[in-house]
């Protein structure tokens, strides 16, 4: 028992150092085998670069800016135009009725959960969360004190399963997570999903006398394939808090820009978005970044070439096709979940990594074994290299002839 850190603490360095691990075999792996014999599926790091257009806006806003506006304070929700510009941009694209106040900038997508969570939650409070789901969920509902509920898998189409998200929600439950389109399973809950998923809770509402909210948490909006439409959360279910970011959609994971939209709609809304204010000042952000505010607002209808990883989502798809592994459809993100053959899917893991040089991350990381999580944010050139090692792994393991 440390006499410095705390039992938290202790806990996260703990899980902490299993994926530093990771990353240094990774290291030895490409020092051993050459790095163009690893092929790394691991991380969700975008590989397609920032569009010009954001680059161009950067440069406009430095050279037009005052200075002392531009590296300055202001208030902490951020700067008001940036605010109005995504309010009218949600507006024009989803019909809603946003204004600056309904916009509170954030250090990223996860900076506006935590800032969600410190808002609604109380200590023993539960958050709903369908599995599989991102694995800093917990760890951010854990900061508040919440207890996690995961309504379990519902593999093939990874859809929740309405009876067991009924049977998870309680008099506890404050708050439901949808993450959409998701990370790890690649699928995108449809209209039909959303609207049962927003009748259970209205039910739960009615029947405990109390709101729950909906976290939207949705940083991969835009990355959709084949014309797949992702509901905007706020027209099914007015106690929604939408937590998006710039991070994948303009490829900017680094910069750390995102935001929070609290609707009209909702129960409390003006003591949320004053809330809103105090949180990210509390949780010790202040404000988003002055910078990358300002830059974005030439940027809100531009993504990232999304047709660069639908390139690599077709060949990964050819691959796990030819070798035989069954997957969720790939309708949007970048991650595609494949189903192991054996049981325990890390098992899979450490053949696919010693034998073939394939990492991948196990699906039990992310509450769902039996499936492991490709990231094809990688070069195109390695998912055609990785091409015969992954149909030999599948013919190994009796998927094909
Ligand atoms: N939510 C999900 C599902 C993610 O996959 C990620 C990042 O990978 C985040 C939130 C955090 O995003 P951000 O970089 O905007 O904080």
């Amino acid at each position: 028992m440390s006499k410095v850190i705390s039992t938290e603490m202790e806990r996260l360095l703990a899980t902490g150092s299993t994926l530093r691990a990771m990353f240094e075999e990774g290291k030895v792996m490409r020092k051993k085998y050459g790095a163009e014999n690893v092929y790394d599926f691991s991380l969700g790091n975008p590989n397609v670069p920032a569009p010009e257009e954001f680059n161009v806006s950067l440069k406009k806003v430095i050279d037009t800016t005052d200075s002392l506006k531009l590296h300055g304070y202001m208030s902490n929700a951020g700067y008001e135009e940036s605010r109005k510009a995504i309010a009218d941009n949600l507006n024009k694209r989803f019909g809603t009725n946003f204004d600056i106040p309904n916009i509170t900038m954030t250090v990223g997508a996860a900076n506006a959960f935590v800032i969600a969570m410190k808002i609604l939650i109380n200590p023993g409070d539960e958050v709903v969360v369908f599995a599989p789901f991102f694995l800093e969920y917990r760890n951010y509902i854990a900061d508040f004190g919440g207890v996690t509920k995961v309504v379990p898998p519902n593999p093939p189409t990874f859809m929740p399963d309405m009876e067991q998200f009924a049977a998870t929600i309680n008099e506890k439950t404050r708050a439901v997570i949808i993450n959409n389109p998701n990370n790890p399973a690649g699928v995108v809950y449809d209209e039909e999903t959303i609207k049962a998923i927003a009748k259970v809770m209205s039910d739960a509402e009615e029947k405990y006398g109390r709101p729950i909210f909906l976290i939207s948490d949705e940083p991969y909006r835009e990355i959709v394939y084949d014309g797949v439409e992702v509901p905007f959360l706020t027209n099914y279910y007015k106690n929604t808090l939408v937590c998006y970011s710039f991070s994948k959609s303009l490829s900017l994971p680094g910069e750390r820009v995102g935001y929070l939209c609290i609707p009209n709609e909702a129960e409390e809304s003006e003591r949320i978005i004053a809330a809103s204010s105090i949180g990210i000042r509390v949780l010790g952000c202040v404000n988003a970044p002055s910078l990358q505010q300002l830059a974005i607002i030439d940027c809100l209808d531009v993504t990232t070439d999304i047709e660069a990883y639908a390139k690599n989502r077709r060949a990964l798809m050819d691959a796990m096709d030819q070798a035989g592994f069954e997957y969720a459809h790939p309708d949007g993100t970048f991650y595609m979940f494949v189903k192991t053959p054996m049981e325990d899917d890390k098992e899979f893991v450490t053949l696919a990594k010693e034998k073939y040089q394939v990492l991948c991350s196990s699906g039990a990381a992310f509450d769902c074994p039996g499936y492991v999580r490709f990231a094809y944010c990688v070069s195109y050139d390695m998912i055609v290299r990785a091409t015969p090692n992954i149909i030999a792994l599948g013919k190994e393991l009796g998927m094909t002839k």
